[in-house]
């Protein structure tokens, strides 16, 4: 008998499991603000993740700094993200430069360039030591879990978003795979936080699909980090034919190919870099794990026998998820270009910030379901505006965005497309985020592109 290309699902009942003002789908960084930020606002939000823990690639990433956070000297994301580094500085797992080491001084790039927290984008040389931070995954994971329960969020990990219940534009819920069979949720207001735009995918939102380079994340322990510093800065010429023979095996990485962690002789490296594996595909996100395991492994083989520093250094852990920056797009009710990026293009229905951009409001909602928005890596851009503004910080700032939008809209009995944007703004801005209201002097202000 030949193998059929499609089998018919048979009808059934799912049971309800939950249901509340607002459902967020997706706990990773900007997932876990819009529902702790909901939660804030007085509603019933219902978290799902599906995965054993919170952050996304923030934690089961490995991704361990949060940067694009400062405009020059000035903190451009703060609120929750803020609260986060708090709570892991607390728990001595994050480590973030003092603002007088906010400049350009050679003394100072060198004790805290292989903490990642330079400004990668300034001309300047050495790069400005700037405000970012340094964290570890499982802090992370542990910060968020205190956040989401307290601020009162009803939370379940283990659920695997699969099916979208919509009715005339209007999500009524949705359902998720778990041990425990299919399980429907129902919800005013959903928030899809998948970082892939799975949510809106599945409700018939327009999209673009981009992709960029996948990589494979993982931590070295046993590192003599300070010889490998005396390395690099006392015999450069050496340094630099070794760490382009690293690169060389990783297949590309970026300048530093290793930083280090709070934890003493633990660093991450952010890489291998492996182009052309769809962010999407099962086959795809396979064979990405074994190839960069691969590389992985001749690394260190490399490192150990070569590396002053590395000698006994060993794999703490690969990266439980496979690092995938771009996939599906929102082309929502705006779409940020490249351009609004680097010309730093306010708008006036701005709602958060990156570095030193912007997102207007309406790059988080759809043109087709009435009680969606959209927030995080996913969010409504080109996919080369998305290439240089998808960093934990602002994901994290435009979840923030999404739970007090959500909130909005219900008090006021308002659809999200049409809620007063500046009672948003006014909220965030009480509550300690910065919407990006006011832009700075840097900004490009043209009131006729701005709304
Ligand atoms: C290798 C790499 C290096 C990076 N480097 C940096 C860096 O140095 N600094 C920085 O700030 N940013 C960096 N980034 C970018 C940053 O990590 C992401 O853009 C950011 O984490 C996006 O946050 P998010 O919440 O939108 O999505 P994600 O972090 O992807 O979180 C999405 C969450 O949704 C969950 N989810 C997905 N689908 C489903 C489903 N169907 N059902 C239930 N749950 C689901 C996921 O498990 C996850 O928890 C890097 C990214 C990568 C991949």
């Amino acid at each position: 008998m030949q193998t059929p290309n499609f089998i018919a699902e048979p009808a059934g009942q799912v049971p309800v499991v939950s249901k509340s003002d607002v459902l967020v789908v997706g706990g990773g960084p900007a997932g876990i603000s819009a529902a702790a930020a909901a939660a804030r606002n007085g509603l019933s939000v219902t978290l799902v993740e599906r995965y054993p823990y919170l952050g996304g690639l923030a934690s089961g990433g490995m991704v361990l700094v949060l940067d694009d956070m400062s405009n020059g000297n000035e903190i451009s994301v703060r609120g929750i993200c803020t609260e986060l580094i708090d709570r892991m500085t607390r728990m001595g797992l994050c480590i973030t430069p003092p603002r007088e080491d906010w400049v350009s001084d050679e003394a100072i790039f060198r004790q805290w360039a292989r903490w990642g927290v330079y400004d990668f984008h300034s001309h300047l040389k050495p790069q400005p030591i700037c405000y970012a931070s340094a964290f570890d995954p499982d802090g992370f994971k542990n910060a968020s879990n205190a956040l989401v329960l307290e601020s009162g969020v009803s939370l379940r990990l283990h659920s695997w978003f699969s099916k979208v219940l919509v009715e005339d534009g209007v999500i009524k819920g949705v359902i998720c795979d778990s041990k425990a069979g299919r399980q429907a949720l129902l919800a005013e207001i959903v928030i899809d936080t998948t970082g892939d735009l799975d949510v809106g995918a599945a409700a018939g939102v327009a999209h673009t699909k981009g992709s960029f380079i996948i990589t494979t994340v993982f931590r070295l322990g046993a590192v003599d980090t300070a010889a490998a510093d005396r390395f690099e800065y006392e015999d450069p010429a050496a340094f630099a034919v070794l760490d382009r023979e690293a690169k060389r095996i990783m297949g590309g990485s970026w300048e530093r190919w290793w930083l280090k962690t709070p934890i003493p002789g633990t660093v991450w490296c952010n890489c291998p870099h492996m182009p052309g594996f769809d962010g999407l595909s099962v086959e795809d996100l396979t064979a990405a794990d074994f190839k960069g395991r691969e590389r992985i492994a001749q690394l260190v083989a490399f490192v150990r026998e070569k590396m002053p520093g590395f000698e006994n250094a060993n794999v703490v852990d690969v990266a439980p998820q496979v690092g995938v920056r771009q996939s599906r797009l929102l082309q929502g009710q705006y779409v940020m270009t490249k351009d609004d990026v680097s010309r730093r293009q306010h708008f006036s229905d701005s709602v958060a910030r990156g570095r030193d951009y912007y997102y207007p409001y309406r790059s988080m909602l759809s043109n087709e379901v009435s009680n969606l928005l959209v927030a995080g890596r996913h969010y409504s851009a080109t996919p080369s505006a998305q290439k240089v503004s998808r960093e934990i910080p602002p994901c994290m700032a435009m979840g923030e965005a999404a739970g007090v939008a959500a909130a909005v809209a219900l008090e006021s009995q308002k659809s999200l497309a049409s809620i007063d944007v500046r009672l948003l703004q006014k909220r965030l801005r009480e509550q300690g985020a910065d919407p990006g209201d006011q832009p700075a002097d840097n900004a490009t202000v043209n009131l006729e592109a701005a709304q």
